[in-house]
């Protein structure tokens, strides 16, 4: 007899019954039992119908049911699951929410101990913000005044198919769509140094408005939320899809560090403060773009790089230096060179930031991000 459902089910109640906490959705998610949501397997159908169970208390179907298999919607060789809140005045003005729930399976064939890559800070922790993201607008007296869709998009990790094709097969509701949220890798850490550090990517191209919105929901919390133009997303998520459909988008990700797709990335590597303040920072963005009178347009010729991203690196990486011994000595000879680069930048001024200033940056971002996913898996939570 297979319990493995049954299991899982019994872990949906436990959910619900503990809806203030987002890490208790990573603690299913990730579990071993869903053999790391590679799309088109039992896992993964085990992890839509989690999703499925806990968001259709909280929102309908885009048909306007709560029958299950309406919020699946079906991809080449996977399925996103999607949902809504309708708004009221402003109902034809979409907010939409997503976070890839695919992961990358069995990632390590050959171990005979555990070998699956259960994907909790990747992506699972992002699906558990939009899961509470829903679940507290829902409860809220007053609805949403524009509607506010949720995706938990499939084969992100295959080339963010799943929302490619999302955003292919709905022209229509992706031309509603006023601003996109994402989120993928949450809830951890580069380094001891920056357990209070995340990043938001990409606001710029909602304008002044989005990364205002940005700035004002993560101030009200304890993390450090860098913004970053969004060419340091590298291409990496969903939001890129919705960025070449012209949707303004921020995503929020804590980067990939030394657990990214290895079989360590579990719940152990998970940071609940973390992503509860994270769930909090979402959920204030949210409904505040809902419910605002203005909405963000997208600003397409902003440049690669500016001046903020420079100060914004610099506040990170001159808080690292005391997790400097953790590297090799060639990659701790890259580092300083880069905080010495970027230092130069900042204390230049904005009248000094040029095109070679942009380079510099971009550079330093491929680098930082080489390096910080390099070593051995550690949740830097002691
Ligand atoms: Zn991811």
């Amino acid at each position: 007899m297979n319990l493995r459902p049954r299991i899982v089910a019994l872990l949906g109640v436990l959910a619900i019954l503990s809806t203030a906490c987002t890490h208790v959705h990573v603690w299913v998610l990730a579990d071993d039992s869903l053999d790391g949501r590679q799309n088109g397997t039992a896992g993964s159908q085990l992890a839509q119908n989690y999703i499925v169970s806990y968001i259709s208390a909280h929102a309908e179907a885009l048909d306007g049911t709560t029958t299950p298999s309406s919020y699946l919607a079906p991809i080449t060789a996977g399925t996103n699951v999607v949902a809504q809140i309708p708004g009221t005045d402003l109902a034809d003005e979409i907010v939409l929410v997503g976070a890839h729930y695919d992961h990358i399976g069995d990632c390590d064939g050959i171990s005979a101990a555990d070998s699956i890559c259960n994907g909790a800070t990747d992506n699972a922790a992002g699906v558990g913000i939009l899961l509470e993201i829903a679940r507290a607008l829902n409860e809220s007296p007053t609805p949403p005044r524009r509607t506010v869709m949720f995706a938990f998009w499939d084969r992100e990790e295959d080339g963010l198919i799943g929302s490619a094709q999302w955003v292919a097969n709905n022209p229509a509701i992706v031309a509603d769509i006023v601003t996109y949220v994402n989120y993928d890798i949450q809830g951890a850490n580069l380094l001891p140094s920056l357990r209070d550090f995340t990043i938001g990517v990409g606001a710029e191209t909602g304008g002044d408005y989005l990364r205002g919105m940005v700035e004002l929901a993560g101030a009200a919390g304890p993390l450090d939320l860098a913004q970053l133009s969004a060419v340091f997303g590298q291409g990496r998520s969903d939001y890129q899809n919705f960025l070449n459909a012209g949707v303004p988008t921020v995503f929020f990700t804590d980067s990939t560090g030394p657990c990214y797709h290895t079989v360590g990335d579990d719940v152990a590597a998970l940071d609940a403060d973390k992503l509860g303040h994270q769930r909090d920072i979402g959920l204030g963005l949210v409904a505040g773009l809902a419910n605002q009178n203005q909405s963000a347009s997208l600003v397409a010729d902003a440049p690669l790089a500016t001046y903020a991203d420079a100060q914004a690196l610099r506040g990170a990486i001159d808080s690292a230096p005391v997790d400097l011994g953790r590297f090799t000595p060639a990659q701790q000879s890259t580092l300083l060179t880069i905080q010495a680069n970027i230092g130069a930048i900042v204390d230049a001024g904005p009248g000094a930031f040029d095109q070679a200033a942009i380079s510099t940056l971009l550079g330093a971002g491929l680098q930082l991000t080489q390096i910080l996913s390099s070593g051995p898996c550690e949740s830097f939570q002691e």
